[in-house]
């Protein structure tokens, strides 16, 4: 197998790994490599649509204080205070960043940038682009700083396939597969930063795009890193309820934030019934509230009434969200938008520090794959693009102290024993592997989905394993879909173990046989012993 030799590499093109690419490059003079599974541009990260916060100075109405007491009532206990502090603090100098490197945020026409309003936030705090099309102008305007930096090496359309870790429990590298050559190479680094985004694919409704897989989550997980609360999953109450290619497109919180109303398909509001924050309550109360709804009588899905905001403010607030309801025949100025609950974000992931480390040396993680128990139970609308350029600007602090120098080719058996895994095939039995992923994504869906039982679960756990006998590829794959499939696998057990663990109901997770919330909140971590060196 090829290899190559680099201090840092990045997994993941969304708006962490870019960020870490960027603020990694002000430090060091050494290469950094990113690998990304497809285009540059293609991530979660592209989707964000309602904005991101930020605690400006010039926002008598706002502070760091308030916004932190704003995260910790979503988190329901498990947010850690000094991560909220720390992160919220950050998030005016993370904003006058972004600006910086071209970011174009929403003006008012006194030229002042402009806030809005989200779910369970206390004031309008939140920054926005394009409208509705914030994560676009993030990712876009890193893209383009990370282009034109030569000391930044790219590779597209390129998988991590496995992390390369030594007999002492150290990252050294990660084999990745070059999807349009199909070639595989080691590539050997001192930090390996995992930058994979979430796993809303594990459902078989997700606003999250095709990339979404779980893999950073499960290839730490099979390296031995500590994973955790893995059981709180953001299930967003309004997407489209129409699919296309296998996800739902969102219609952003913020739309209710400016007025837009929730109703039966009777034209009932029924939010209030739930929470007295009626639609603007914390998203897991509101999506309960409509997955109730739905069950007790039947419907589809419920409405989204835009009409209570002025046309003109639709259009300019909102042309994306107007563009794909047309596209779906729905005309906005009309028509109430038909929306249901699909999977949008998980809380947990790579148990790290504010600053990226996991429980592995050499290993970091960042972004939605990691885990600083900032968001706690249940994710504050917003929160998670902050969360994601703080943690990479300290990561890269972290990493340009380190003096990195470029390591050597490996001699330790364990990951010599590894590489030899994907040097030769070994393939049996030829499932074909559409039908059994979406097996899986309607299983989690059912029964590991916005409300669940221990029966539910174990019934969820036995389809999983059944799944994983039947696919039984441990090492080298086909292609890159079975590697996908081999981490929703992963990261589907690791959903359904945490959830069948905590015997409450806490933030994103319902549990219909334990509805209360322990008064003692704790967090829930996974790991699991490497595989030992056989050979
Ligand atoms: C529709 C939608 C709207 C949202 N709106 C908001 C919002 O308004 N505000 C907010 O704060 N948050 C929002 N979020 C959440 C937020 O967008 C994400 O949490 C955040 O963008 C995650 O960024 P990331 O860089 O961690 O991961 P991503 O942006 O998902 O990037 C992951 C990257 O890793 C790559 N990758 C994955 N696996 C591999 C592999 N095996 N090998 C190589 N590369 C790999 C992918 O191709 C991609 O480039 C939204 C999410 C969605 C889906």
């Amino acid at each position: 197998m090829k290899f190559r030799q680099t201090p840092y590499v990045i997994i993941g093109s969304g708006i962490a790994g870019l960020y870490t690419a960027i603020k990694l490059s002000e430090k060091t003079d050494r290469e950094i490599l990113i690998i990304t599974k497809s285009g540059l541009r293609e991530s979660n990260s592209r989707y964000a649509q309602g904005g991101i916060v930020g605690i400006l100075p010039e926002n008598i109405e706002d502070s760091v204080e308030l916004h932190v007491q704003d995260t910790l009532k979503a988190g329901s206990g498990l947010t850690d205070p000094d991560v909220a502090r720390f992160i919220s603090e950050r998030s005016a100098v993370a904003v006058a960043d972004l600006i910086s490197y071209g970011v174009n945020f929403d003006k008012s026409p006194e030229k002042k940038v402009e806030l809005t309003l989200e779910g369970a936030h206390s004031v309008r705090r939140i920054l926005h682009a394009g409208g509705d099309a914030t994560g676009r102008s993030i990712e876009l305007a890193l893209c383009s700083v990370v282009e034109k930096d030569p000391k930044i090496l790219i590779y597209r359309q390129t998988q991590a396939v496995d992390l390369l870790i030594d007999s002492d429990n150290t990252c050294k590298g990660v084999i990745v597969l070059d999807k349009t050559t199909g070639e595989y190479e080691t590539v050997y680094a001192n930090s390996v930063i995992i930058a994979t985004g979430g796993a809303g694919q594990v459902y078989a409704r997700t606003t999250n795009p095709q990339i979404a897989t779980g893999d950073g989550i499960a290839l730490a997980y099979r390296a031995g890193a500590t994973v955790q609360n893995m059981e709180f999953i953001q299930f967003h109450p309004t997407a489209l309820d129409f699919e296309e290619n296998g996800s739902r497109f969102l219609i952003s919180e913020s739309v209710r934030g400016e007025g837009a109303k929730l109703k039966t398909p009777d034209g009932e509001s029924f939010t209030h019934k739930y929470d007295e924050r009626g639609d603007l309550a914390p998203r897991d109360i509101v999506t309960r509230a409509i997955y109730f709804e739905m069950k007790r009588h039947g419907y589809e899905h419920v409405l989204l009434d835009t009409s209570t905001i002025p046309e003109e403010k639709l259009k300019a607030r909102f042309p994306n969200i107007i563009k794909a309801c047309e596209e779906h025949g729905i005309d906005i100025f009309k028509k109430p938008i038909p929306v249901s609950p699909a999977a949008h974000y998980i809380m947990g992931g790579i148990k790290t520090t504010v600053r990226g480390e996991t429980s592995l040396k050499g290993l970091y993680a960042v972004g939605e794959a990691g885990c600083t128990s900032f968001h706690g139970a249940n994710r504050l609308a917003s929160n998670s693009l902050l969360e994601c350029v703080v943690v990479a600007s300290e990561l890269a602090q972290l990493l340009s102290e380190q003096n990195e120098d470029v390591p050597s080719e490996s001699s330790d058996c364990r990951i010599n024993c590894l590489i030899s895994k994907y040097e030769k095939n070994n393939f049996g039995y030829k499932p074909d592997i559409a039908p059994l992923v979406q097996q899986l994504r309607e299983t989690m869906w059912g029964k590991a989905g916005i409300v669940k039982t221990e029966e539910e679960l174990m019934e969820a756990l036995k389809v999983v394993n059944e799944l994983r006998l039947e696919f039984n590829q441990p090492y080298k794959c086909r292609n890159a879909e079975e590697y996908e499939f081999r981490s929703l696998l992963t990261t589907a057990e690791l959903i359904i173990r945490s959830a069948l663990m905590r015997k409450e109901s806490r933030g994103g997770h319902y549990r219909e046989d334990f509805p209360e919330t322990s008064d003692v909140a704790c967090d829930s971590y996974l790991s699991k012993q490497p595989e030992p060196c056989l050979c």
